[in-house]
């Protein structure tokens, strides 16, 4: 247990939590909304420090982030709980677990970082469930994994406040940040989040000012966010703070909830690709279909071939090293070189 970051405390015992937009007041002996924070006796404590319940090495394709280091092994971490409550979670055995409920061991954050750097990683990623809820945690292993000259990435549903990506960002390198829909009822109803996308989009551009590289994923639910208006309004929504962040369209598999809808068609993907284009997104990216066209990097200026992958697996890469396209000499906003 550890003291939590960013509260307050107020009148009868009472944190008042600004982790994220919940921005839940807890009662002494309550817990907030994500069920890893605790008031005792007025003190908010994380009930996920040094509590990881996954750890392996990955891909960073696989998180997805395809313009970040490509190729490099990325060690991942998660603890238990979310705030949100997505009837769609395809991690939902963690991120619904409460703590107590199901197994973690206590590892350090120095031994997580001494982990990262004896597994050859390039990098950590605080992932699979959401990684605002293990702030602390992340905080702590973030600060030392830089020391060591490594990257630090979120894989997140946004949902942090803006205060709360203002603490992390002079640690953060990159993030890949879910936007669910650019409808406020989807993330009340679907996901349990009534502040919704436009809470989603302050993470963001907060991010894109402090110079973290910023890559976004949809999942393509059909009949719930699948509509050419939907879909236009995300994409203009992502281009307008910045059209150089890359998008991953995810083919939605059924899960949890939702085990009654069927997987995402690859021509709603197809229009996807075609609608964020017309919405002057630069790199566009389909999830979860391998072998598709939408795993490869195409130049936006040129439509050359830069990057070509396999799933999660690169096949070739005119432009790590180089940054720009050797076919046109377009500029491509691509960060770091491949190892290996
Ligand atoms: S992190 Fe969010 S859900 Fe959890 S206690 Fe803080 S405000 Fe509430
Ligand atoms: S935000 Fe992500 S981890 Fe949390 S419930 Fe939703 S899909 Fe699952
Ligand atoms: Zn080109």
């Amino acid at each position: 247990m550890k003291e939590a970051m960013l509260y307050e405390k107020g009148k009868d015992g009472v944190a008042a939590c600004s982790l994220c937009n919940h921005r839940c007041h807890i009662k002494p002996g309550k817990r907030g909304v994500c069920r890893v924070r605790e008031n005792r006796d007025g003190t908010l404590y994380s009930l996920t420090y040094e509590r990881p319940v996954s750890m392996a090495v990955d891909p960073i394709e696989k998180k997805p982030l395809f313009n970040f280091h490509p190729g490099t092994r990325v060690f991942s971490l998660a603890t238990a709980g979310c705030n949100l409550t997505c009837s769609f979670c395809q991690n939902w055995t963690l991120s619904q677990a409460d703590p107590g409920d199901i197994g973690s061991r206590q590892v350090t954050a120095e031994k997580v970082a001494e982990l990262v750097e004896s597994e050859g990683c390039a990098g950590i990623a605080y992932t699979y469930s959401e990684p605002t809820i293990f702030f602390e945690y992340a905080y702590d292993i973030a600060r030392l994994v830089h020391e060591k000259g490594l990257y630090n990435v979120f894989v997140t549903n946004g949902y942090m406040t803006v205060d709360a990506v203002q603490a992390i960002a002079p640690y953060l390198d990159a993030a890949n940040v879910d936007l669910k829909s650019i409808r406020p009822a989807f993330y009340k109803e679907r996901c349990g989040a009534p502040k919704g996308p436009d809470a989603v989009l302050a993470s963001i551009r907060e991010m894109r000012e402090h110079d973290v590289h910023v890559e976004v994923t949809n999942l393509v639910v059909p009949g719930l966010n699948d509509s050419d208006d939907d879909l236009r309004e995300l994409c203009e929504a992502v281009a307008a703070i910045d059209a150089g962040i890359a998008i991953h369209f995810s083919r939605f598999h059924p899960d949890y909830k939702l085990r009654d809808r069927q997987a995402t068609p690859s021509g709603t993907l197809e229009r996807a690709q075609a609608i964020a284009k017309d919405a002057g997104l630069r790199y566009i990216y389909v999830g979860n279909v391998p072998g598709s066209d939408g795993e490869n990097t195409y130049c936006p200026a040129c439509g050359g071939l830069l990057i070509k992958r396999y799933g999660f697996t690169i096949i070739s890469d005119a432009v790590s090293r180089t940054g720009v396209c050797p076919e046109c000499g377009e500029a491509i906003e691509i960060m770091g070189e491949r190892n290996g």
